[in-house]
């Protein structure tokens, strides 16, 4: 389990869940309803979260959310899809070409 995502707008963490399951990654929501208690216990800890379950689908995960963000994966590096070999760009999850996840992905 690896946290991927965090935000006190629980309806943002519910938006990143949704898009997240919605590419069969498997996710949980923690924390999405300790709003009620901020001003009692530090408001880090009263952020809603996202964990991603299976490691191996957190840079795809990283991907999507980063892509929701800005529009584009533009810092993120430029790859080789391992199945065909086309150069994909880093905004890419998955292979435009063959729809290949990025190299070591497994979801
Ligand atoms: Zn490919």
């Amino acid at each position: 389990m690896k946290r991927i995502y965090s935000d006190n707008n629980v309806a943002m963490v519910w938006h990143v869940r949704n898009m997240l399951k919605a590419q069969d990654i498997d996710v949980e929501v923690r924390n999405d309803r300790l709003y009620t208690v901020v001003g009692e216990v530090p408001v880090t800890e009263c952020m809603a979260e996202v964990w991603v379950v299976n490691p191996l689908c957190y840079r795809l995960a990283e991907q999507l959310i980063a892509e929701m963000r800005t529009g584009s994966g533009e810092s993120l590096p430029d790859w080789e899809c391992p199945g065909c070999g086309e150069h994909n760009e880093g905004s890419f999850a998955l292979c435009w070409k063959c729809q290949h996840a990025y190299p070591g992905e497994s979801c």
